[in-house]
């Protein structure tokens, strides 16, 4: 059974659907502009996983992730220029136009990661109207006040009555602590009071009518309103970075206790996040590498470019909930392990089964199985999928026999779990195979020449051949059955 670990209980829970039979999953999707960097596609591949685990469980998964698109201000969403205005303003664009633009690049990117296109991908512009009616409940409820055309939530208010703060562990007073005080010119009645529904300034350029003022809606507010508008009152799984904990997902609970009366989300789930040389990512650092960079390798930190499916597989090799750090050098031992894994899996699709097997295959699948259903251990499935690619090795290079019901075993635990739930992209290579047959035939020519020339004593052609393929990389072996070669 799938335990999850529950950031607001702090413990592993086994996962327990409200419907049965149907899972509604939330997660924080992406802020649209600029291009994808590392720090997306940790939450998309973890979530994403996520997905494909429950759907392979049998469950008929909701996912839904939203688009930030409207207001959206870094850090506590009260102050600062909407990046999607800026952006707008500086390019002389529709702000919708760079929103769709780097949307598009978003989706891109993800498809490259083999990232699943989640069920509904809402947009917080799409949904002023309902995020209106939202913060009119909050208000009728007593849990926020208009100041100056803006709507805040009352903090200190709903702490009296709910507790603030259950996710992130942290309380009222410490935060007032280190909270810098209100300077007299604050619409604020408490530096902990955060946005439902700003005021728009004379130059902000995205704004939307309210009964407050012309405006737009609080970050937090986006995704209580759609959470609760495609997956219920109650739903399953809210998701995102751990950077999201506190504030934003603290301030969603806040607002659906507020508004409704309860909570809304059964288990919190958070992805750890991302360093790169063991220094946070941020613009400040220079270390900013986008999707499209590690790609092509055009950042001044890579050493090379490197494949989506490295990327993903470097990200799965670690836990989500512990801390990854990127370096060139992890980068390429995750490219050279995920290599190995791939060869196997396609010395899997051609070996030729024998009558029983002489060695003891694993149960494999059960060893995945648990280690997903343990709060998903993608690491140990990657190592179960090493222990069964040294089977596979033993196999095709002679020293170990496998029945076909084994071979099927394996085939059975690789297509699962490497293909359809770490969600690896493995090239087909059946365009290839020609090219392949021509190039055995090839070389089978060259061993052939090779051979007539040995019968004949004429060591000058033998050892050209032998020596010049050997210099290309091929592993040549004179056998009692004839000449054995391969490439590596
Ligand atoms: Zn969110």
């Amino acid at each position: 059974m799938l335990s999850l670990y529950n950031s607001l209980s702090r413990f592993k829970q086994p996962f327990k659907p409200i419907h049965e039979g149907h899972v509604g999953m939330y997660v924080c999707g992406p802020t649209v502009y600029g291009d994808a960097h590392l720090g997306h596609a940790r939450p998309a591949i973890t979530f994403d996983v996520l997905f494909r685990y429950l759907r392979h469980l049998g469950y008929k998964v909701r996912y839904v992730r939203n688009i930030t698109d409207v207001g959206h201000l870094e850090h506590d969403a009260d102050s600062g220029e909407d990046k999607i205005a800026k952006k707008a303003r500086l390019e002389q664009l529709e702000p919708m136009e760079v929103v769709q633009f780097y949307l598009n690049r978003y989706h891109h990117d993800m498809e490259a990661l083999n990232v699943l296109p989640p069920s509904i991908e809402p947009h917080a512009s799409g949904h002023i109207i309902e995020q209106i009616e939202y913060i009119k409940k909050i208000l009728d409820a007593g849990y926020a006040y208009e100041s100056c055309g803006s709507v805040y939530f009352d903090v200190e208010k709903y702490n009296r009555d709910h507790k603030y703060g259950k996710l992130s562990g942290r309380n009222i007073e410490d935060m007032l602590s280190t909270t810098r005080a209100l300077d007299g010119q604050d619409e604020k009645r408490n530096p902990l009071d955060f946005a439902l529904w700003k005021k728009a300034s004379p130059e902000h350029i995205m704004h939307w009518p309210s009964p407050w003022s012309e405006g737009f809606p609080g970050w937090h507010l986006e995704c209580s309103t759609m959470g609760q508008k495609y997956l219920g009152e109650k739903f399953d799984i809210h998701g995102g970075g751990l950077d999201l904990l506190f504030p934003h997902h603290e301030c969603e609970i806040a607002q659906s206790v507020a508004a409704q009366g309860h909570e809304t989300v059964n288990y919190w789930v958070h992805n750890n996040m991302i360093t790169i040389e063991g220094t946070k990512m941020g613009k400040s650092y220079n270390n900013f590498i986008t999707l499209e960079q590690f790609f092509d390798g055009s950042h001044p930190l890579l050493e090379k470019a490197y494949s989506p499916m490295v990327i993903r597989f470097f990200i799965l090799q670690a836990h989500y909930r512990s801390t990854v750090d990127f370096s060139n050098a992890a980068l390429q031992a995750a490219e050279k392990a995920l290599q190995k894994i791939t060869d196997s899996y396609r010395r899997l699709q051609n070996l030729q089964p024998a009558g029983k097997s002489n060695i003891e295959v694993p149960d494999f699948l059960t060893a995945c199985q648990e280690a997903m259903d343990d709060d998903l251990n993608t690491p140990q499935v990657i190592a179960q999928l090493f222990e069964a690619s040294k089977i596979i090795n033993s196999a095709t290079d002679g020293s170990a026999k496998l029945s076909k019901e084994d071979i099927d075993r394996l085939k059975e635990v690789f297509d699962m779990f490497l293909i359809d739930i770490l969600g690896m992209k493995i090239a087909d290579d059946s365009e290839n195979a020609e090219a392949v047959k021509a190039y055995e035939g090839a070389v089978d020519l060259l061993m052939e020449i090779r051979g007539n020339a040995k019968a004949q004593k004429d060591w000058t052609t033998s050892d050209l051949i032998r020596n010049k393929l050997t210099e290309l990389g091929f592993n040549i072996k004179d056998t009692k059955n004839g000449v054995e070669w391969r490439l590596g």
